[in-house]
């Protein structure tokens, strides 16, 4: 039975530029890998995985993994944004790790800007895929607890609550930690992220 891994963080925490390093790797030691994506994220250009710090690396893009068979000789399979794939493709992935010898990597986030698991995540979970969790800290100004949730806004600053798990770079999202979740999210209907930034530099001065 081959590994089936998953690298989880938040947004910002560096999961595809670990994978482009780690891609990178595999190609210097002669190892066949190959990169896949889901084709709904469209943040660069489609056959490319950009990293925010500005790594990247060729990859195929997929809008599911239904007809998906690893090429001949392939060694390692590594996902980005693995979220954005069903639980049905995770299976899929369940069973090639489980019936070749396949190495499968995955990345992406847990949880959705409304503190949801994202569905696909959670199916790495249930199979019991081996968890790195990639540590970052809150985003919010000051605060040094570690980062597991995200705060979505609109272009005012004002906290986005529902809609879609699947948007991608249309909006602003600050990856923050439990506590500031929760007391934005849930306990302050009014909060505005452009007036809290503002007031805390005033702070600081
Ligand atoms: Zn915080």
């Amino acid at each position: 039975m081959a590994k089936l891994h998953f690298y989880y963080g938040v947004m910002a925490s560096s999961k595809s530029a670990l994978l482009c390093i780690n891609a990178y790797n595999l190609r210097r030691t002669d190892n066949k890998f190959e990169v896949i994506k889901p084709s709904i994220d469209n943040r660069d250009s489609t056959s490319k995985i950009v990293s925010r710090i500005g790594l990247s690396t060729d990859a195929r893009a997929l809008p599911n993994l239904d007809n998906y068979k690893p090429k001949r000789g392939t060694q390692f399979i590594l996902i980005d944004e693995v979220q954005f794939f069903s639980p049905s493709d995770i299976d899929k992935l369940v069973q090639i790790a489980d019936h070749s010898k396949i190495t499968i990597i995955c990345y992406g986030l847990v949880v959705d800007s409304n503190g949801n698991m994202f569905p696909a995540s959670k199916r790495l979970f249930e199979a019991n895929a081996e968890k790195h969790e990639i540590e970052t800290v809150c985003e919010m100004p000051g605060c040094v607890n570690s980062a597991n949730n995200h705060l979505r806004f609109d272009a005012k600053g004002n906290v986005i609550r529902g809609g879609s798990q699947v948007e991608v770079g249309a909006s602003q999202y600050k990856s923050v930690c439990r506590q500031h979740f929760n007391s934005i999210y849930y306990g302050n209907p009014n909060f505005n992220l452009l007036a809290y930034i503002r007031d805390t530099k005033r702070r600081q001065k």
